[in-house]
């Protein structure tokens, strides 16, 4: 029998390495299995709602399922569902891929209060992720944004966004009507670096020059290159009537939250030691600051190319840490799959595989299913959006269950 091959995590990082895994080693039998009924991590879970073109890569990946013979076990944790020793035993190898999905912590006082608010929480909240089913999120008037890359300016932008700017985009009304609408007016982005330096990609800044309703201030953006530049060109972004202010500030480092039961403000001292402090009176400050793995998955250092141990690998951002775009995972997992064809190259496997994995998790949806909830979203939905999700994992699950119905 050709080896089997497990890769745990859907998301793009997942999805890239069964593509590569398929040129490598075409005979392979290779399976994704994720926590959620549907494929693509944070391409549906964490891209912004209003950039479908980004979320347009999944059109590639759709391919893995649907003619490559690659299967899907959504529905499975691994660490919850089923142990890694006993998803190990039934492959030759297994990769893992599960992303990092926790907020890292400011580490300063006052982080708990509430108000204060993880960028992957919120991202989630508005892309309806079953894990924000029960979460309600409200912004106040006063938002404070912390972090210099491009969730940083996601956050921006859908908060200084008006109804008309999220046409065709998958934002669901309920956010409209909620946290979005609820007349947050003044937005200030705030980066421990000089803006020479922040992350932000130069084409995302000067997207901001589109908002209608938002006007731009950039204070002490001193420096050189395209971030300056861009942010240059958008600085004093007026349009008529606007009823919100976006302020970027740079140089300044998070010292610590105030506020009675909930955050009413946020200190900083300047970056530069000059012993400077800005106090922004506020009603929820969001970190952009990375991300961190969660408890279920063990996370043992692994080599450039993948490699943990025989047998294990991991790729993408579980391996690397939470840097780089969808497109930058896929050199990771061509070298992940190149070093798994060689170590596989001579083995002849005796291990059930997919078989074997249906037996331990009999709870597990497969492609149909996700197709099926696929088909319902785009369906059930406005004019001027291209799907609504489903938040509710049972109802997820229903559909996902419903056979004869693809
Ligand atoms: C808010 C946000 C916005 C972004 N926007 C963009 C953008 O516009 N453009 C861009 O190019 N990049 C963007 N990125 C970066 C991009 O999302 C990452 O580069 C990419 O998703 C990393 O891929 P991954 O497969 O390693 O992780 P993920 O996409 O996180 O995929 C991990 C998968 O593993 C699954 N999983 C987790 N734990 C388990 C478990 N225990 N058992 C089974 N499955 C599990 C998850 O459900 C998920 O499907 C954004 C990132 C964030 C956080």
């Amino acid at each position: 029998m050709m080896p089997s091959i497990a890769i745990v995590g859907a998301g793009p990082s997942g999805c890239y390495t069964a593509q590569a895994l398929g040129k490598a080693l075409p005979e392979a039998r290779i399976d994704i299995i994720d926590r959620l009924p549907v494929p693509y991590g944070l391409i549906r879970y964490g891209v912004a709602p209003d950039h479908q073109g980004t979320k347009a890569v999944t059109r590639q990946f759709e391919r893995l399922f649907e003619r490559s013979g690659v299967g899907f076990f959504g529905n499975v944790a691994l660490g919850r569902d089923i142990a890694l020793a006993d998803l190990r035993a039934q492959y030759d190898a297994v990769v893992l891929a599960t992303g990092l999905s926790q907020d890292r912590a400011l580490g300063i006082e006052g982080e708990d209060l509430p108000g204060v608010i993880g960028a992957g929480r919120i991202t989630r909240y508005w892309n309806d992720h079953p894990d924000s089913e029960n979460d309600a999120i409200g912004l106040g008037r006063k938002a404070v944004i912390i972090g210099n890359g491009n969730v940083a300016i996601d956050l921006v932008r859908i908060l200084a966004k008006v109804d008309g700017e999220f046409e065709g985009s998958d934002l669901g009304g309920h956010h409209l009507n909620g946290f979005r609408n609820a007349s947050v007016e003044s937005i200030d982005i705030i980066g421990r670096s000089p803006a020479g330096v922040a992350k932000f990609d130069p084409v995302m800044l000067r997207e901001l020059a589109k908002l209608t309703d938002a006007r731009i201030k950039v204070i002490s953006a001193a420096g050189e290159g395209k971030v300056v530049e861009a942010l240059a060109a958008i600085d004093g972004h007026d349009p008529q009537d606007a009823q919100k202010t976006i302020t970027f500030r740079f140089g300044w480092t998070p010292a610590r939250l105030t506020g009675e039961q909930q955050l009413q403000e946020a200190h900083f001292t300047a970056t530069d030691g000059s012993g400077e402090t800005l106090v922004l009176p506020c009603d929820s400050l969001l970190t952009a600051i990375g991300f961190a793995g969660s408890e279920d998955v063990p996370s043992p250092e692994a080599s450039e190319d993948g490699f943990i141990e025989p047998g294990l690998y991991a790729t993408g951002w579980f391996r690397r840490g939470p840097r780089g775009t969808i497109p930058e995972n896929r050199a990771d997992a061509q070298a992940v799959a190149a070093r798994i064809a060689a170590d596989l190259a001579s083995v002849r496997s005796a291990r059930p595989g997919r078989d074997g994995l249906a037996q331990l998790v009999p709870h597990a949806t497969d492609y149909h299913g996700w197709q099926r909830i696929d088909a319902a979203e785009r369906t059930d939905c406005p004019a001027d959006r291209c799907r609504i999700k489903i938040r509710g994992r049972n109802q997820m699950l229903d559909l996902a269950r419903q056979k004869g119905m693809q």
